[in-house]
């Protein structure tokens, strides 16, 4: 059972002790995951699935490879950083993206995509190593990284309970200035549930997470900017839930420029380009 293992892999993971770089905790964490990316079947992206650094000896990145149809086309990374804050077990922080990271890798071992798909556990997210040169993914992409990349997804807080009432059930994808066709992919999914799903702008969200180093995709680093300025909802839906006095100050950065499509998609504008 696909919950069984996500649950499973999260409560391995999520442990008291936490998982910042250096403690056992971490240590621990990098031993299990190594015997699930080894268990999945995967293929080192390296010598080994565990790729240290040079010179910072507690951190490492662990990237599996699921063979894709095509071996020669770009892979795509699925990423989600496995070291915690000090202080949290990190359940929510990262581990229940790790589990789902690890989920898709044993869905692709059944059913190949056509690209490599690398599933990359980063290290060093969280401070003091947050947008640093030794945050995981730069140092992947920066250093370990063989070849060029086609796409990134990050995976971080998706379990998370989100504090404003009516939007517990939100799933919140940024970076839609990546490519034109990410939004219609994302709203083109199959109706999943009670989940929202909410497409936005990188740039109304900022860095928050390993996405950072690719961001070097968006064509916004190519001299493109956004013209358009965001419009705040106004439809009865989405006034129900992004509904507050003075949405420029609500807790999401990116909600109040949300706009809805249809019932259970809310979607933002684009940037001319
Ligand atoms: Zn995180």
């Amino acid at each position: 059972m696909t919950s069984t293992r996500l649950r499973t892999d999260v409560e391995r993971l999520a442990l008291p002790e936490g998982r910042t770089p250096g403690t056992r905790g971490h240590a621990n964490a990098k031993s299990y995951l190594v015997s699930r990316l080894t268990e999945l079947g995967l293929d080192p992206y390296g010598e080994a699935f565990e790729l240290s650094y040079a010179e910072h000896p507690s951190l490492s990145n662990l990237i599996g490879v699921a063979p894709g149809t095509n071996r020669a086309a770009d892979p795509v990374v699925i990423g989600a950083h496995h070291d915690t804050v000090i202080g949290t077990p990190g359940a929510d922080d990262n581990a229940a993206a790790m589990a789902i990271a690890l989920e898709v890798a044993a869905r692709l071992k059944e059913k190949p995509a056509e690209r490599d798909v690398l599933i990359g556990l980063f290290d060093g997210e969280e401070p003091p190593y947050f947008h640093g040169a030794e945050m995981g993914s730069t140092h992947f992409y920066k250093h370990q990284r063989r070849g060029p990349v086609h796409a990134a997804v990050v995976l971080d807080l998706v379990g998370h309970a989100v504090p404003v009432p009516g939007l517990e059930d939100l799933m919140f994808i940024t970076g839609m200035e990546s490519d034109p066709g990410l939004e219609r992919v994302v709203t083109g999914l199959e109706q999943m549930g009670d989940l929202k799903i909410v497409t936005t702008l990188n740039e109304y969200v900022g860095d928050m997470s390993d996405h950072h180093i690719f961001t070097s995709f968006f064509p916004a680093a190519a001299g493109s900017t956004t013209t358009n300025p965001p419009t705040l909802p106004t439809s009865s839906t989405t006034t129900r839930w992004l509904a507050s006095p003075t949405p420029s100050r609500c807790w999401y950065a990116g909600l109040p420029t949300a706009r809805l499509r249809v019932p259970g998609r809310v979607t933002t504008p684009r940037p001319r380009t």
